[in-house]
């Protein structure tokens, strides 16, 4: 769950101007080679596709409060009537928040020597004054995690030296993989999308988010089922996000007429 939210990617663009398949406006995904993940949402990016990218997924700062604003959720954050109880609902859930300029949620694992788990550091870093709805994604993820019950995948794991400092782990097993990344990120799309719609958004913020929902349904399909040919990766995503399908159906139901 990184971009200016959620699990974070790392996008390694080959080349963008090759001809390629057109899948939105701008942006062109058979060059997307390679996916590495950072933390719940999708960030990193490489430069030159992160500025196309950040028009249909990343946070972005918030409105004025105005009826509208606040009712869809586009309103900054702190000026959300939801924005305290949210905040409370995210630390009740463990999650520390830190202030950063990405919003993504980070699951770090501490180990001994001996690889003995010591603590895991479970951090939501958020944008100032971004948009209540981008809190939500996050909060999303949060939710997602809570499926894992004890086994959530952490985002990275460390080995804390004996002086206390900390090193990547040489035993990475465990680690959110790209591929679950995908199907995590597509799923709490697929939610957010469903979400905005029913409460009424505007037209202009709901195209923007079908345009996310798109790019994370290729990556979805590309790298979280193989297209297919992985039965695991397909079991995973049945036993973690067996709504997925659901989720699907209704998100195409609702763009079909969205005009
Ligand atoms: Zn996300």
């Amino acid at each position: 769950m990184r971009s200016a939210r959620c699990l974070s990617i790392i996008i390694t663009v080959s080349t963008l101007t090759r001809q390629a398949p057109r899948l939105l406006d701008g942006i062109r995904l058979s060059h997307i080679g390679d996916f590495r993940n950072k933390g719940y949402c999708f960030g990193n990016l490489n430069k030159s596709i992160t500025t196309q990218l950040k028009l249909t997924t990343g946070a972005t700062t918030g409105k004025n409060p105005t009826l509208e604003t606040i009712h869809e959720g586009s309103v900054r954050m702190e000026q959300h009537p939801e924005y305290e109880e949210t905040i409370k609902q995210i630390k009740a859930a463990g999650f520390e928040i830190r202030i950063s300029n990405e919003a993504y949620v980070d699951v770090k694992e501490v180990v001994d020597l001996n690889g003995n788990v010591l603590r895991v550091e479970k951090v939501l870093y958020v944008q100032e004054n971004m948009r209540y709805l981008d809190l939500e994604h996050e909060f999303g993820h949060i939710k997602q995690l809570q499926r894992f019950g004890n086994t959530i995948p952490p985002t990275h794991r460390m080995v804390e030296r004996s002086d206390g400092s900390l090193k990547n782990a040489p035993n990475q097993q465990g680690v959110l993989t790209t591929w679950q990344n995908t199907i995590t990120e597509y799923h709490n799309r697929l939610d957010e999308f469903i979400r905005l719609y029913e409460r009424g958004a505007s037209l202009e913020l709901l195209k923007e988010h079908a345009q996310g929902v798109e790019l994370w349904l290729q990556a979805y399909r590309k790298k979280g089922l193989k297209d297919g040919y992985s039965q695991t990766q397909k079991q995973w995503s049945q036993n973690y996000f067996p709504d997925i399908h659901e989720l699907q159906s209704r998100y195409f139901d609702i763009v079909k007429v969205l005009e």
